[in-house]
């Protein structure tokens, strides 16, 4: 069963704000771990009195607690877990509210996770892929210069931070003697400095060395993408562990095909003949070719379209279409046998523009692509 959290602060029900916080920093001062090393008890009593207060300090919170009690935040989350819900971290950000600025860190009660490992930095390529590659997923090999310790390089514990990889300062406050914690200056946070090292390896005992990297890229990437391969970054000094390899994604331009998202745009040109009488065309589509069959009359500006013959959907959801645009080609120039012949039906007509209803105009049809 859970204490009542007015309770814990020793406050009545119908205590104002004022009155609820000055309850909660006599708690907060008396029960504090910094003044009761080891005292388990001290410390769960701290804890029950942040939650407490994280709830009865703000009025929404508060209201809700007093409608429906330690129900009201079962299962949300932050609370539903009953004690030990707050971790320290919380309750100490929770402090610059109550004491005023300047009461950040204390040292030794926050640092119980031990020493964190310092991570190497991240390196960045570019990959340039085909249209193909794109389309397809595509594995690619890669050579990165990373850095990484030297063989026979040696790390020992920092002595000023004891490899905790921080100092801590003490500084007096309205509380007493407080710690807070910095980064170590001797080892930059690592906890170790440099024992050992071979003459080739640089002051922090690294080397440059080539790796060939195997990057596995899904279909569907778009130009400007970022892939990350983790641990293929640099390698940090020590006990430590390796930054990432960033992969931005560089599409190549292809020689027939536009891309528009998902979508691939081809330029089909036709002969003025070849529109007229009807003709097979093969079109360079992503894969290969496909053959379409263009009906007799067809007219320039005509869209036709060929499902799932995009790019596939980087979601796995899909493909794009290709979209292959009708253009007719008028010829320039003419010798006089077909200068006559036009001439001839110049007034015929089978020869004067009459654009049905289902002829739709150009931007009807570009709104139906995207539709
Ligand atoms: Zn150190």
């Amino acid at each position: 069963m859970k204490k009542d959290f007015y309770e814990i602060l020793g406050v009545s029900k119908n205590a104002d704000a004022a009155a609820i916080k000055k309850a909660y920093r006599k708690k907060a001062i008396e029960f504090h771990p910094d003044k009761n090393p080891g005292d388990k008890s001290a410390e769960d009593k701290f804890k029950e009195a942040a939650e407490a207060y994280e709830i009865l300090g703000d009025a929404e919170k508060r209201a809700k607690y007093d409608q429906y009690g330690h129900q009201a935040f079962d299962g949300s989350g932050g609370f539903g877990g009953g004690h030990g819900g707050m971790n320290m971290d919380d309750i100490f950000s929770q402090f610059g509210d109550i004491f005023g600025g300047g009461f950040g860190g204390f040292g030794g009660s926050r640092s119980g996770g031990g020493v964190r490992r310092a991570k190497g930095s991240n390196l960045r390529i570019k990959v340039k892929l085909t249209l193909e590659e794109i389309a397809n997923g595509v594995e690619k090999k890669v050579k990165v210069k990373r850095k990484v310790q030297a063989p026979g390089v040696s790390y020992k514990t920092c002595s000023t931070c004891n490899g905790q990889g921080q100092v801590m300062r003490v500084t007096n406050t309205i509380l007493g003697r407080m710690q807070s914690a910095s980064t170590c200056p001797t080892c930059g946070g690592s906890g170790q400095i440099l024992d050992k090292k071979p003459s080739n390896a640089d002051s922090q005992g690294m080397i440059l060395e080539d790796e060939t990297v195997s990057i596995k890229i899904p279909a569907g990437v778009v130009d400007g993408m970022q892939l990350k391969v983790s641990n293929k970054g640099n390698d940090a000094p020590g006990n430590s562990i390796p930054g990432d390899l960033i992969v931005a994604i560089e599409e190549l331009e292809h020689e027939f095909l536009k891309r528009e998202g998902e979508n691939l745009h081809y330029d089909l040109y036709v002969s003025f003949p070849e529109a007229v009488l009807g003709v097979s065309k093969d079109i360079e589509a992503i894969n290969g070719k496909v053959r379409i069959k263009l009906e007799e009359g067809i007219q320039s500006g005509k869209i036709l379209r060929l499902k799932g013959k995009g790019i596939p959907s980087i979601n796995g959801y899909g493909s794009g279409d290709l979209l292959v645009h009708v253009n007719v080609w008028t010829p320039k120039t003419l010798n006089k046998e077909q200068k006559q012949f036009f001439e001839k039906n110049m007034t015929d007509e089978n020869f004067i523009p009459n654009p049905e209803k289902s002829d739709k105009s150009f931007f009807e049809k570009v709104k139906d692509m995207f539709s």
